[in-house]
């Protein structure tokens, strides 16, 4: 396996980082995970934005242009060969010393991972997933703002040990106020009355790019959608549910907490959004 680790081609093996590196140490980073289909990076623009974005919002200068980090990705991917695949691009603060003050890391470090990402189970799409709702909640935008797709993960970690220790894959998490803010590693949307409602990014999420990807799909198959706060109980009484994300794309949600939603089956709506995804999939590949 391939890595770009600061500017140069190496084995998977040779892809090593300092133990002075802040991004081990405090956690101190952002990164992005990217889908490649055919070849070619799935929404590169909005990924490299949020990313730019996640590292000024934490006063991290990332040492490239968005247009070296893209050569770098197709340059990662040439040599890995792999067309179908995902893409993990990491920005640290880099090396410096024990203490927690960033100005002494001078040079961030950069790395770009290829690799196969593990997705659901192919039955889940069709028969859908088990979640629960966590009782670790999603930090709020006041602290590190979850908009901020930083290498601090562990408020969601903490969320997803409770779903594996609950055996489902995923778990929501609500915000401080106790409304839905987004599951651990996706986005959250409801269908209500044949509405699709997604909460917002003052609910507290990081605002992925599948979600943006299914509300211009919302727009092109002329589905009503509205983003607004959704709270437990709307949850449980939607008609329908389902999950986006990177790795996840577009996957239906059909019990939470051990309730069913809906008719605990996948929707009619969910279902002609994950085949449109599908299609976009394969049109912007081309
Ligand atoms: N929320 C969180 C916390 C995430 O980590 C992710 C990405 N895995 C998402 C939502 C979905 O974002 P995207 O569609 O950009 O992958």
């Amino acid at each position: 396996m391939k890595l770009w680790m600061n500017g140069k081609l190496v084995d998977g093996a040779q892809g090593v980082v300092s133990v002075f590196d802040h991004g081990l140490l405090y956690g101190d980073g952002v990164f992005e995970g990217i889908r490649i289909y055919h070849g070619r990076i799935f929404r590169c623009p909005a990924h490299l934005d949020r990313l730019f974005a996640s590292a000024e919002a934490i006063r991290l200068k990332i040492p490239m242009t968005k247009t070296q980090v893209e050569q770098a990705i197709y340059e990662t991917l040439r040599a890995d060969g792999a067309k179908d695949t995902y893409v993990r691009l990491v920005v640290t603060r880099g090396p410096g010393n024990l203490g927690l003050n960033p100005y002494q890391c001078k040079h961030p470090t950069v790395f770009i991972i290829v690799d196969q990402i593990e997705l659901y189970p192919k039955e889940m799409y069709e028969t859908g997933m088990a979640v629960i709702i966590a009782k670790t909640r999603r930090t709020d935008a006041s602290m590190v703002p979850p908009s901020v797709k930083s290498l601090n993960y562990l408020n969601n970690i903490l969320a997803r040990m409770e779903a594996v220790d609950a055996g489902v894959p995923e778990a929501m998490m609500l915000n401080a106020r106790g409304d839905l803010a987004e599951a651990t590693g996706d986005n959250i949307f409801i269908v209500k009355d044949a509405t699709v409602i997604t909460p917002p990014p003052e609910a507290g999420i990081l605002v992925g790019v599948t979600r943006g990807v299914v509300i211009e799909l919302c727009a092109k198959l002329s589905l009503s959608l509205r983003e607004q706060a959704v709270s437990v109980a709307e949850l449980y009484t939607a008609d329908e549910c389902f999950l986006t994300g990177t790795a996840a794309e577009v996957i239906p949600v059909t019990r939470v907490d051990h309730r069913g939603i809906g008719t605990g089956k996948p929707g009619a709506v969910t279902l002609r959004l994950v085949k449109a995804f599908r299609e976009l999939i394969r049109a912007e590949a081309r």
